[in-house]
């Protein structure tokens, strides 16, 4: 029998290649756009008649080419960009595959203009299936293609693409994910002789606004860590910027990509703040030394993994927390002018784990030979605030930062007023600050609890209570018994339902209630999936700081007052509750005043 593999020609190769490479009008402006911004391009405008189905023009005024290389660029695996593998590992440009130009070419009619800075005359090449014409001619310095007619010898593809409306997003999406990246570069887009955009060159936070909006400038907030596997730098909404579909970008070392799990990252710093069913919008820039990711993971290269993800997680969602907690404390401070906008992170965070709170491991409140230290009933305030003053904590460097920002910014702090035995009052500069305080200690304690799982903290019990439950009850406590030690209850099991408890957390030590308290923390456990345990911590750990959280029904003296705040702003989240309820808000000069108009 005779052979029957051969070669297939160079022009099938390349519509084969193009099939992954050139999808919709929206790839030609990718590729296009980012050859531009390869070539050193100060000035990049897109031209597109028809959603891109008719013609697509980019012109630049980058470095041109040479007339060979104008002719070599069709070439397929063609690149100025890498010459070897190990390049690979160290790209400082968008592109590199080398096919772009050489799919385009397959699949659409092209023309090319381009002159390099130092030549008096620019080349012209004309494509069409074939290289149909190349001469001499006079034009600008830089480079314009000219994509005529996509897919117009593949009727198949040229069927599949959508609506005008909707290749037309598809190309404005990528514009933007261009722009974006690129603040200082001056860009502009035109469909069918209408402007869409002109960007003149800015800063990034401004490049953000020209695409979304005026609004837009008062709700970023900017986040910053500069670490050693990576730099993050950029913007993520407040919680006014919050929608269903709110704008949310990442950027890796110039190049736009998508990132489930380090979206998973940001929401999870935004966890409580946001309302379920919202987003917040985010603009964040990652910069990682390029042989530390991969971007071959997708053709289209918007997947890319990175080596480092783990700790990337974390140093992304510490520095988010970090800026929401900064800019929510005093948010219409921060939003009310265009100068005082910018509000930089100075300290740098240098590796994640010492981000994390840090406490005084040498003092145990609830031990019984530091019982100087501890309370011993919740009825006793006076003696409860005096010692907690005693405790040690030694704050994490985030919420100094909190509390020097609460200081600096709001002269008037000292000053507090306790308004029904439930609300604390204090003048910041744009307002007036309002705290619950129960849910203020509720914070203090929950965060407190979780703090001090590691210890093995009880407070023993003169008289161990004994507490009989049902079967099913029991089942659970033997369950989450041991989540009840860490938090500090001491229990033992007497058979048949019966337990005895020996200890408790020294924070709860109102005696009559430890039954009831059990018998909550069960029924909590019982809602919550007992296996989820990080989960049921919290869950456990809030019930118990609720519990024997002041109520909203006791009077604070000064110093009681101070103390809660102090705490409060050391929390690492003082805005809202665990559940999400906030627990500070500011009443702003201007309502304060609109209620004055007569
Ligand atoms: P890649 O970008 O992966 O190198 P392309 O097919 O997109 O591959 O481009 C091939 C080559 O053509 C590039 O490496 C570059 O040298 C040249 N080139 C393409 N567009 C431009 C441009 N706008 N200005 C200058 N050179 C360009
Ligand atoms: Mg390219």
């Amino acid at each position: 029998m005779s052979d029957i593999i051969h070669l297939l020609p160079d022009s099938i190769a390349n519509q084969i290649a193009a099939g992954e490479v050139i999808q919709r009008p929206a790839s030609v402006v990718k590729e296009l756009m980012e050859n531009s911004i390869d070539a050193g391009a100060t000035k990049i405008q897109v031209f597109v008649k028809d959603a891109g189905r008719t013609s697509i023009q980019v012109v630049d005024n980058g470095k041109g080419m040479s007339p060979t290389d104008a002719r070599l660029s069709f070439e397929r695996h063609a690149t100025s960009k890498i010459t070897n593998a190990k390049d690979l590992f160290s790209l400082q440009t968008m592109g590199f595959r080398g096919e772009a130009l050489a799919s385009i070419a397959s699949v659409a009619q092209v023309e090319l203009k381009t002159r390099q800075k130092d030549d008096e005359i620019g080349t012209f090449i004309a494509i069409d299936g074939l290289l149909t014409n190349q001469e001499t001619i006079s034009c600008p310095i830089g480079t314009s293609f000219t994509v005529n007619n996509l897919f117009f010898n593949i009727p198949a593809r040229r069927k599949f693409l959508k609506s005008n409306t909707t290749e037309l997003r598809h190309i404005i999406e990528t514009f933007q994910r261009i722009v974006l990246t690129y603040p200082d570069i001056h860009f502009s887009l035109t469909h069918n002789n209408n402007d869409i955009y002109q960007l003149p060159p800015t800063n990034k936070r401004q490049r953000i606004t020209q695409i979304f909006g005026k609004k837009t400038y008062h709700q970023l907030l900017s986040i910053e860590a500069k670490t050693s596997i990576v730099n993050i730098s950029g913007f993520v909404g407040n919680i006014d910027s919050a929608s269903k579909a709110a704008p949310q970008f990442f950027f890796v070392n110039g190049r736009y990509m998508r990132h489930p799990y380090f979206h998973k990252a940001v929401m999870e710093a935004y966890t409580r703040i946001l309302k379920p069913e919202q987003t917040p919008s985010y603009f964040i820039y990652f910069d990682v030394d390029p042989a530390t990711i991969d971007i071959n993971v997708h053709p289209t290269k918007t997947e890319i993994k990175f080596q480092d993800e783990r700790e990337i997680w974390q140093i992304l969602t510490v520095c988010i927390k970090e800026s929401l907690g900064k800019f929510n404390i005093v948010p219409s401070i921060d939003f009310d002018t265009e100068g005082m906008i910018d509000f930089p992170i100075e300290k740098p965070i240098n590796i994640p784990n010492s981000i994390s709170p840090t406490y005084d491991r040498e003092y145990n409140p609830f031990n019984t030979n530091s019982t100087k230290k501890t309370t011993t009933s919740i009825s006793n305030w006076d003696a409860f605030y005096k010692k907690q003053n005693d405790i040690k904590i030694s704050e994490p460097d985030i919420n100094q930062e909190n509390k020097e920002l609460f200081e600096t910014k709001d002269t008037l702090t000292n000053q507090y007023f306790q308004y029904k035995d439930k609300y604390i009052f204090t003048a910041v500069k744009s307002g007036m600050m309002i705290i619950n305080q129960q849910r203020a200690h509720t914070q203090i304690l929950f965060e407190k609890f979780l703090n001090n799982q590691q210890e093995n903290l009880s407070q023993q019990l003169l008289f161990p209570e004994k507490i009989e439950l049902d079967a099913s009850e029991s089942t659970i406590l033997n369950e989450i018994e041991p989540q009840l030690k860490q938090l500090g209850f001491d229990i033992s099991d007497l058979g048949q339902c019966t337990y005895s408890i020996c200890g408790i957390p020294a924070s709860i030590t109102n005696g009559n209630n430890v039954q009831q308290t059990i018998k909550e923390l069960i029924a909590c456990a019982k809602e919550h999936d007992t296996k989820v345990l990080s989960h049921l911590n919290n869950e456990l750990a809030f019930s118990l700081a609720k519990s024997a959280a002041i109520p909203n029904t006791k009077s604070l003296n000064q110093e009681e007052i101070t103390d809660l705040i102090d705490k409060l702003f050391q929390c690492k989240n003082h805005q809202f509750t665990y559940d999400g309820k906030p627990i500070i808000t500011i009443l702003d000069d201007f309502e304060l005043d609109k209620k004055f108009i007569s």
